[in-house]
């Protein structure tokens, strides 16, 4: 038997994270990390595989984080914790003590109950290096794709199919819009006219209901009758938490099916289990409801607080908020927050400001990309509810900057005061910088 002071379970996102936050605060502590692969892949830059990055060994997290942060590490699959002896055991007999318990292990892909999922060449995005080795082979030579879903995920496979590849893509999306659940519907538009100009097909309001062939896929069937061809189908349609290891150990289970925490990432059930990414409840900031909402940033700030708390209490989950991005060509776009249609749908009557300028000032600069900014403020209050951006490369920090105004409570009248920096090669004009118009025009209307 290994003793720990801190076993963690999961080498993702959220796992190492918790080990090397312990480990900064407490650095003569025993960390032992268990996972079971035995590389990891970058979990977001897996659809950059079919194209961009061209294979699954250039999109691995190294194993030296680990080492240089003085984390040990085994490879195994946990298949039980016994939280009366404190400690785990993997499939292959190996036993590990501990004192205080970290679960990160993650999310699995759901699966939809399309008759015919089970054929050949039906492909579902798996974490799993062999599995995507294995894809991108069958991926080589062949003339069709379906993407099933139109999520980020979807929209992101689509695109990168298409580089270093002469193939028909095609997106199958139920909802009315791509990227309806993150975006508002002009920059879903927006979006879909770039994939429609980059030769993806996109089909919404359109439902997949069966996949044809015999062993191997042939094409697939939609709900309004017409069939696709499809040489390869790519389910792109999202994940659940993977909670059934600590529903089996007794620790309570939330209403997304994740495993329930407070605010410091202690699990409900036992003070010396914590969770924290994919795997654990989420509340949203604005309305403190459990979330759905699965991201590697949101993954790493709870792993940050949960390695921070192991041994003294010292931070706080304020809920998620959520920050998104994604590129589809040259054009990227992001949300930070709520979405103008979800506020309304929380109650919230809203004020909106919108401001469209070049990244880069000339905008004769090169690079330069027209960003589309629009803020969405609680009018009752002027508080910033939400950001959604089109742009260009630099609306990835934009995102973020508009997630800390959120964060820290910044009404319309302080942002439009937002003080920033700028320069013509690397950031809008400081006279039409779209944060602050954005900002400012709002507070004219509240
Ligand atoms: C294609 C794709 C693109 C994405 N793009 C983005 C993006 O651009 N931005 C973003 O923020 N998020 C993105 N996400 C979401 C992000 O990947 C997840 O939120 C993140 O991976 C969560 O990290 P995690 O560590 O909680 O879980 P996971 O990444 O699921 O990792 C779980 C870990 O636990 C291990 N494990 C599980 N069970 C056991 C066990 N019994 N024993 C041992 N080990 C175990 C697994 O092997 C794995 O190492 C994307 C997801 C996908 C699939």
């Amino acid at each position: 038997m290994e003793k720990a002071d801190v076993a963690v379970i999961g080498g993702s996102a959220a796992g190492p994270v918790a080990g090397i936050s312990c480990r900064r605060r407490h650095p003569e502590k025993k960390v032992i990390l268990i996972r079971k692969e035995e590389q990891v892949l970058v979990p977001c830059g897996i659809p950059y595989i079919f194209g961009t990055v061209g294979s699954p060994e250039k999109n691995l997290i190294p194993d030296a984080l680990l080492s240089n942060n003085g984390i040990e590490l085994i490879k195994g699959e946990v298949v039980e914790i016994d939280r009366d002896k404190k400690s785990v055991s993997t499939i292959s007999g190996d036993v590990v003590s501990y004192d205080k318990l970290v679960l990160a292990t993650g999310s699995l892909p759901i699966h939809l109950p399309i008759p015919g999922l089970d054929k050949e060449n039906v492909f579902i995005v798996k974490k799993d290096v062999a599995y995507l080795k294995n894809m991108l082979d069958v991926m080589s030579g062949v003339k069709d794709i379906v993407v099933i879903g139109g999520g980020f995920i979807g929209v992101e496979f689509a695109d990168e199919c298409k580089k270093n590849r002469d193939a028909n893509v095609t997106i199958v999306e139920i909802l009315p819009h791509c990227l309806q659940l993150a975006l508002d519907a002009e920059f879903c538009t927006e979006a879909e006219n770039m994939l429609t100009e980059r030769d993806v097909k996109v089909l919404t309001s359109q439902r997949v209901e069966a996949i044809l062939g015999d062993n191997k896929v042939s094409g697939v069937k939609l709900s309004d009758g017409k069939e696709l061809k499809a040489d390869v189908v790519i389910l792109g349609v999202g994940a659940r938490p993977n909670s059934e290891l600590a529903e089996k150990a007794g620790l309570q289970i939330g209403r997304t099916k994740a495993i329930q925490v407070d605010r410091y990432m202690r699990t409900l059930t036992d003070p010396n289990v914590f969770a924290c990414g994919d795997c654990a409840e989420k509340y949203s900031f604005f309305s403190g409801k459990p979330s759905r909402l699965m991201l590697a940033s949101i993954a790493t700030t709870e792993a940050r607080i949960a390695g921070a708390n192991l041994f003294n209490t010292r931070c706080r989950n304020r809920g998620v908020i959520g920050v998104f991005s994604t590129i589809i060509g040259e054009r990227a776009f992001g949300c930070a927050g709520l979405t103008e249609t979800v506020a309304k749908q929380e109650g919230f009557e809203v004020v909106i400001g919108e401001s469209t300028a070049p990244d880069r000032h000339p905008g004769s600069m090169p690079g330069a990309a027209a960003t589309k900014v629009k803020l969405i403020f609680s009018k009752d209050n002027g508080l910033l509810l939400g950001g959604g951006v089109s742009g260009g490369r630099s609306i990835g920090e934009l995102m973020n900057v508009i997630s800390a105004c959120i964060q820290y409570r910044m009404t319309a009248y302080e942002v439009s005061l937002f003080q920033m920096g700028t320069h013509p090669a690397l950031t809008a004009s400081p006279i039409v910088y779209q944060l602050t118009t954005a900002a400012e025009l709002a507070v004219a209307k509240l």
